[in-house]
């Protein structure tokens, strides 16, 4: 009896006239995530299976369970369409599933098998029934036993793990992800992810006053969010000699509002470079003084590309939730400075006036500094698990 994986898609079978693009790019994600597993991939235009090792099996699993696109991922027997392998192949799975009551859910897809499926269900209820303990419960069972009769042979299986869900990376092209240490941003990039947006990474840092440690934490974190992407980079901005200017030649209660301005400004340059046609950030409304609406107008802008800001309306607790459930928020926690904190006036002016931003602006020359931040990006390009491991050491 073989056992194979068997992925249900889901909202992109919905999709009819992208079918195609969107199967062979999820197929090359997964192909691309199993990169270090023997595996072989089946599929058609409603299922892909995958034939792997039995002792990978639950790994391949574990790591499917982030590929966006997915719906449904169940281990299954497959088995000749015969009722004695059929049935033979039932008993096996249901001492293996652990529960006390059961249906039995069949669909024939094949119909060269004579048996219409209301009748074979009873047929294989009647035969557990017989052969083990358990009881039959229509309505509430503890699991349903799926029967599925197809021209390439019968599948049978019980649990269905529920997927990631989203459409799969890459078929909206790319966005650049303004990444900090915080809480907001890796569960920004996640969402986007979802949705089907590749996704690049950009952290300001500015040393001495942040430290190594910082820049560790925030590698780490995109090390958490390459584990739904496999191929995230992180272009590290050298910030320190504008963000000096700024506190220079502004005044303190519009140094963060034009210090966003200037994120603002070298993201989208870099965006452009490098091919992705969206920032993407952490911001949430009214969470903190550059985040009012009128913040946000004025430091928007600055540009002209579109900036999209999955959290922007979620609460703090949503974010939080969603922070767990991916895994950032531990990390996120660490108590490591940002570069937008070294610098926090004490009043930051909660809402700016554009004209008062430009003014502070023509006091010195940005431009250059700003060329400079991007000439002087290094890239990190690497999220192996070994390098995980390093950044674990933290
Ligand atoms: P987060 O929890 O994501 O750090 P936050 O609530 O602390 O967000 P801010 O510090 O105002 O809010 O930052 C808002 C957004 O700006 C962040 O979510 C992130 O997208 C971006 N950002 C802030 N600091 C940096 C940084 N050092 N490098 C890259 N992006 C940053
Ligand atoms: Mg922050």
């Amino acid at each position: 009896m073989e056992k194979v994986i068997l992925i249900k898609y889901g909202e992109l079978t919905t999709k009819k006239g992208n079918r195609n693009f969107f199967i062979s790019t999820l197929t090359r994600n997964i192909e691309f995530m199993l990169r270090s597993f023997d595996v072989r991939i089946e599929k058609d235009r409603v299922r892909m299976y995958i034939y792997t090792k039995k002792e990978d099996m639950n790994h391949v699993c574990e790591i499917l369970q982030k590929v966006f696109g997915l719906h449904g991922i169940v281990i299954c027997y497959k088995v000749e369409t015969k009722e004695e392998k059929i049935e033979e192949a039932v008993l096996q799975l249901v001492k293996e599933t652990l529960g006390h009551t059961f249906k039995v859910e069949t669909k024939r897809a094949d119909k060269r098998f004579p048996i219409p499926s209301m009748e074979y269900s009873r047929k294989i209820g009647g035969i557990i029934l017989k052969n083990t303990d358990l009881k039959v419960d229509v309505h509430e069972p503890d699991f349903v036993v799926h029967v599925e009769i197809r021209p390439e042979g019968t599948f049978l299986y019980t649990n269905e793990v529920v997927g990631a869900g989203g459409y799969p990376v890459g078929i909206q092209g790319k966005g650049l992800l303004m990444l900090s240490g915080g809480i907001d941003s890796p569960v920004a990039g996640y969402l986007t992810l979802k949705r089907g947006v590749d996704l690049e990474c950009l952290y300001f840092e500015s040393p001495p006053h942040t430290s190594e440690e910082a820049k560790n934490k925030v590698l780490k974190l995109a090390s958490i969010i390459n584990e739904y992407s496999g191929h995230i980079k992180v272009h590290i901005v050298p910030f320190t000699k504008l963000q000096e200017a700024i506190y220079k030649n502004c005044p303190p209660t519009y140094m963060i509002t034009i210090m966003r301005r200037m994120m603002y400004r070298i993201a989208e340059k870099v965006a452009r470079k490098r091919n992705c046609k969206i920032i993407v950030n952490g911001e949430s409304i009214g969470q903190v003084a550059s985040q009012t609406l009128e913040s946000m107008v004025v430091i928007n802008a600055v540009t002209n590309m579109p900036v999209i800001r999955p959290v922007a309306c979620l609460d703090k607790l949503e974010i939080i939730e969603l922070a767990n459930k991916i895994g950032t928020y531990e990390t996120s926690i660490l108590p490591y400075e940002d570069c937008c904190t070294i610098f926090l006036p004490k009043h930051p002016v909660i809402h700016p006036e554009l004209e008062k931003c430009i003014q502070a602006e023509a006091e010195f020359d940005y431009e250059s500094l700003i060329d400079e931040c991007v000439e002087k990006i290094e890239t990190i390009s690497s999220f192996d698990r070994e390098e995980t491991e390093i950044a674990d050491l933290l």
